[in-house]
């Protein structure tokens, strides 16, 4: 297993988590052998946002003895009410279910607080004044939750996510097929039959949100990294073509600021299936390919870092320097941190020799040579 700094709360994380959500549709015993089989892999991250009584003390009683091993991701805002579900800012309610929380995981902290689930704009009003706010600092001045996250699949929302400065990493929706999309506040519309034929490629203020919080330094961690299960399927696909586990979790892992995928298990198989990323040949990660040739939504002329075009005679890693070149590119000046990690690099643009080999292997037809020219300027 690979391990990832989640951004400024310096974890090391493994780079396959653990959803925990479907988890809620199983007993004690399906539980304790997804949670072993994640532990033999080396998975040491694990969100459980559900309220649900039993599902939380369920995975309490499976990591008893072994809190240690594991960062866990708890939400607040998130509660049980009338036997279901509950979405609220209402701070009583907040601290009676994450007390709970506390109580059926059988620990005293959290790892990584997430303030939970914010898509629109009045609930971020909601949220970040007021007594939800206040509880949420409270939590973390005495040490109960070691750092602040939150989580959203509205790219704006991440966005002011970073630039608060006390959020310090995010669970956020990424896959391919979400990328496309514009901000929405509906995550229905996510999961709907259609998108909107011309969307093609990434979506202009993801790929802007990407680059902002790692610009902050807030890293990420994915959820819904196989759209609910839609991308294995060509006719439920919007791309009209089928990924595999190993190619989403690949996408996932090629964004800036990723740290971990939480990808979802319902038995031992789907742990396998997600760590089986860990030993794949780069033949099976590439989703690049199949992207690039989809019958819709064809991904085009932007990188996707994907590292497809490897290799480079001069060793330059390609995909790395367009990532930097991003990065530095939305600021009017090339931010200091940018620069000391592509200084950092130990073949520079500047070292191309506009052989042109790997554009013939680029799947999206990016001009690579042109692109370490125009990198080799900016950072000169
Ligand atoms: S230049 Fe093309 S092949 Fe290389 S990382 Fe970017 S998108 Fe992938
Ligand atoms: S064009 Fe430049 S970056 Fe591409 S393979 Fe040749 S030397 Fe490497």
């Amino acid at each position: 297993m690979q391990y990832r700094r989640l951004g400024k709360t310096e974890l090391m994380v493994s780079e396959i988590g653990l959803g925990a959500e479907w988890l809620e549709r199983h007993d004690y015993e399906e539980c304790k052998a997804v949670i072993g089989r994640a532990e033999e892999a080396g998975i040491n991250i694990l969100d459980c946002w559900m309220p649900g009584p039993e599902v939380r003390s369920n995975i309490g009683k499976a990591i008893a003895g072994k809190r240690e091993r594991w960062y866990i991701q708890g939400h607040i805002g998130s509660t049980w009410q009338n036997g279901q579900y509950t979405r609220t800012r209402d701070a009583e309610k907040c601290r009676a279910a994450f007390e709970d929380l506390l109580a059926r995981l059988g620990t005293d902290y959290i790892d990584l607080g997430m303030i939970h689930y914010i898509d629109r704009e009045e609930d971020w009003d909601k949220a970040m004044h007021g007594p939800f706010l206040d509880y949420v600092m409270e939590l973390k001045e005495k040490g109960v939750i070691r750092h602040i996250g939150m989580s959203t699949h509205n790219p704006e929302m991440a966005i002011r996510a970073a630039e608060t400065g006390f959020v310090e990493m995010v669970l956020f929706s990424v896959n391919p097929a979400f990328d496309l999309m514009p901000p929405i506040d509906d995550l229905e519309i996510y999961f709907g039959d259609s998108y909107d034929p011309s969307l093609a490629g990434i979506d202009p203020v993801r790929v802007r949100m990407y680059q902002t919080l790692e610009q902050h330094d807030v890293g990420i961690t994915c959820m819904k990294p196989y759209a609910g299960g839609r991308l294995f399927d060509a006719e439920r696909s919007p791309f009209g073509a089928a990924l595999t586990p190993v190619q989403c979790i690949h996408y996932c892992l090629t964004r800036p600021g990723v740290a971990a995928v939480m990808a979802g298990y319902d038995t031992p198989a789907h742990v396998d299936a997600a760590v089986a990323y860990e030993t794949a040949s780069d033949a099976e990660k590439d989703y690049a390919s199949v992207l690039a040739a989809a019958p819709h939504h064809r991904f085009g002329a932007e990188c996707t870092y994907c590292g497809h075009c490897k290799p480079c005679p001069v060793n330059i890693d390609i995909a790395m320097v367009n990532k930097l070149s991003d990065l530095a590119s939305i600021q009017p000046e090339v931010p200091a941190s940018v620069r000391e990690h592509y200084n950092a690099l130990p073949v520079k643009a500047d070292a191309c020799i506009a052989c042109r080999g790997c554009e013939s292997r680029c799947p999206f037809g990016v001009k690579i040579a042109d692109r370490m020219a125009r990198t080799a300027a900016l950072f000169a």
